[in-house]
């Protein structure tokens, strides 16, 4: 087998990238994919015209130029922007929470009287905070109730962070809740960001165009010849899960992982929107997407007959599973960063991404990093 610069362990866009910088560079790389398909979780698949996220819906979100600029220059990007709404036992409200959801939630049309009932529910949560000598929300509980207030949690967070998580929202960290943003105007764009789209013609392209400079081979699993993989290389991306590297010396890292369920619909708009996502815990699913708006505007909508629909439930992970989410929680963190120390120093090898990093990234910042990688 010829001998490369780079052997990189995955096919998602942290090793895309780094084989498209490597090469860039002169590195001759070698990808190796465990699924039987390139890309990772930007994997898209065409059904009835339409490009359908087969691993949850990816929108592109970035305030950072350069990396906005990067992934333009390998393939356009449009210009969708994301406003999911909530359904909360049938009644629906806009999503982030911004003056739209205070109205539809209390019928406040200011952002002076939003700011009064979000102070006025959140005072217990202050109160209790001050009481046990806390500085910071300790949780996602008491983040939430802090940021939103009661009636909002309660209709639009608890149960759906609970059937996302798995855990109690008093056991998962506030980092998360602080993803959304809050906002006293009346704008439905979920990201803050300056720059948002998805890939026109999906993200296939994109993957494609990072790879195009580096041979690749599918359905092939690293662990299972460790040895002949790391000796066709000089050195390694590495991108799968860091515990499994180190042969879950020190125990397993958790994941969280979703199912998916895809239905082609007989019909040209199915929900009006891409994201729906089903607030109340008796649903057993997060969230309905409809894939066609992603790339689909006006009447291209109705031009195109059929759409397709999935609906995401989201279950703990287990062997053999696909991990999805890390579980950053304190007990998982806490194995993560005896792995990172080990991986600190360890020659030759770049650890990257969701897996081998252990962290809860977009798609902007993990560009960013591979970006501000030395390759
Ligand atoms: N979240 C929520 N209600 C919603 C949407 C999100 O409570 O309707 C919370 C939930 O805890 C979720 C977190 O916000 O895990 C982050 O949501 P985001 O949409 O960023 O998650 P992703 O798209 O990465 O799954």
């Amino acid at each position: 087998m010829k001998h490369y610069d780079y052997l990189i362990v995955g096919s998602g866009l942290f090793g895309a990238v780094a084989a498209y910088l490597a090469a860039r560079k002169g590195k001759t790389c070698l990808v190796i994919e465990k699924r039987s398909q390139l890309g990772g979780n930007l994997y898209c698949e065409n059904m009835e015209g339409i490009n359908v996220h087969m691993y949850g819906p990816h929108i592109f979100h970035t305030s950072d130029r350069e990396v906005w600029d990067f992934v333009n220059s390998i393939v356009p990007f449009n210009r969708y922007t994301n406003m999911p709404v909530a359904n909360y036992k049938g009644t629906l409200y806009n999503l982030p929470f911004n003056m739209n959801t205070f109205y539809q939630m209390w019928g406040v049309k200011t952002p002076a009287e939003a700011q009064a009932k979000i102070e006025e529910q959140k005072a217990e949560a202050v109160a209790k905070m001050k009481a046990d000598g806390a500085c910071e929300p300790r949780n996602l509980e008491e983040q939430a109730l802090i940021l939103v207030g009661r009636d909002i949690y309660e209709k639009l967070i608890k149960g759906y962070t609970e059937k996302q998580w798995g855990r109690p929202c008093t056991e998962l960290p506030s980092f998360i809740i602080r993803r959304l943003p809050v906002r006293f105007v009346y704008d439905n764009n979920y990201f803050n960001d300056s720059y948002q789209g998805v890939p026109v013609g999906g993200y296939n392209l994109l993957i494609n165009g990072l790879l195009k400079d580096a041979d690749t081979m599918t359905g092939v699993d690293f662990f299972e010849d460790r040895e002949k993989w790391m000796s066709v290389a000089d050195k390694v991306v590495f991108t799968g899960k860091i515990d499994e590297w180190y042969g879950y010396r020190y125990g397993k890292l958790e994941y969280r992982t979703v199912r998916f369920e895809t239905e082609v619909m007989d019909m040209p708009n199915y929900q009006g929107t891409t994201l729906v996502n089903y607030t109340e815990r008796e649903v057993p699913f997060t969230r309905s997407i409809e894939h066609k708006h992603f790339e689909m505007f006006g009447q291209a909508v109705y031009d195109c007959p059929k759409t397709v629909v999935t609906r995401e439930y989201s279950t703990e992970w287990k062997d053999g599973m696909e991990p999805f989410y890390p579980v950053n929680d304190e007990k998982n963190n806490s194995l993560y960063s005896q792995y990172k120390a080990l991986a600190d120093t360890e020659e030759g090898v770049i650890f990257g991404g969701r897996l081998a990093e252990y962290k809860y990234y977009d798609m902007a910042p993990l560009v960013r990093r591979a970006l501000d990688t030395q390759i």
